[in-house]
């Protein structure tokens, strides 16, 4: 019964802290990356055409739709 009781004050308290701040870890950790996806180094363009958003990493001034093909210029963010 001694045992148990150190268990419950001690290790079982200590073992909940890690679990919450791992799953805290993996909860921001999933949400940074989630936010750096759109962010990432680019234009962003809307076709005119068929108003498919999409972004062109090359930095060009502006880029043919990958859907449709109509020739735009990039949005100022
Ligand atoms: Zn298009």
């Amino acid at each position: 019964m001694i045992d148990l009781s150190i268990y419950t004050v001690f290790l079982l308290p200590a073992g909940l802290n890690l679990v919450v701040i791992l799953l805290l870890w993996l909860y921001y950790s999933n949400r940074t990356e989630g936010l750096e996806k759109p962010v990432a180094e680019g234009r962003l363009y809307r076709c005119s055409q068929c108003g498919y958003v999409y972004i062109e990493t090359f930095g060009r001034p502006g880029t043919e739709c990958p859907r449709c093909g109509a020739y735009n210029d990039a949005i100022k963010r």
